[in-house]
């Protein structure tokens, strides 16, 4: 649990529903120690600060090119897109591994957040409740990405709110938030296939 910023509680406890041992992770040490990382929401240009000043910056784009798992929820999957969109709001960099581009703050400053039902693929039962609080969306899925979740309804019907590549996986929502630790799960079992 990358525990720079946003929040890590809510995130810790979806993780140890899930079955994991979640520990926080602030220093190259602990970094090199963990089997999978999530990236929590907060604000994705204060993250990739913090990350260069605690000197996590280069050791987790390393991480991550080796294969680490790990699950980005809103700024964490702008953290995780290989490229910014530049109408939205610029980021100087991005630890990537998502072949994706992804607009920040795309759902537009009137609608803040907002909450609908929507599937995911590789989570069985019912849909999911998402909760969008400033949210990314994914502008363009490139050929090593996969879409796996979509807006099911109002305007933005379409726009693909969460993906998945090898053993990376990202949302726009907020899962953590809702007491359905069903993303975690699958975010673990990936952790499990990969260790
Ligand atoms: N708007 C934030 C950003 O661009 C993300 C918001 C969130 O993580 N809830 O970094």
């Amino acid at each position: 649990m990358f525990a720079l910023q946003g929040d890590v509680r809510e995130h810790l406890q979806a993780l140890t529903a899930a079955g994991a041992e979640a520990v926080t992770v602030r220093r190259p040490e602990e970094l090199a120690e963990v089997d999978g990382l999530v990236l929590p929401g907060g604000e994705s240009t204060t993250i990739v600060k913090l990350a260069k000043i605690f000197d996590l910056f280069d050791p987790l784009r390393d991480r991550i090119a080796d294969g680490l798992p790990v699950y980005g929820s809103c700024a964490g999957m702008i953290l995780l897109a290989d490229r910014v969109d530049a109408g939205g709001s610029p980021l100087e960099a991005t630890f990537g591994g998502i072949d994706i581009t992804v607009r920040r703050n795309a759902f537009g400053r009137q609608v803040d957040s907002f909450e609908e039902d929507l599937a995911v693929e590789g989570v069985d039962g019912e849909p999911l409740r998402a909760v969008f609080i400033r949210a990314p969306w994914v502008q363009q899925v490139g050929p090593a990405a996969q879409a796996i979740g979509h807006v099911t309804g109002g305007e933005h019907a379409g726009r693909v709110v969460a993906v998945r590549q090898g053993n990376l996986l990202a949302t726009s929502f907020h899962p953590e938030l809702t007491g359905d630790a069903r993303i975690h799960a699958l975010f673990v079992a990936l952790v499990r296939e990969a260790g």
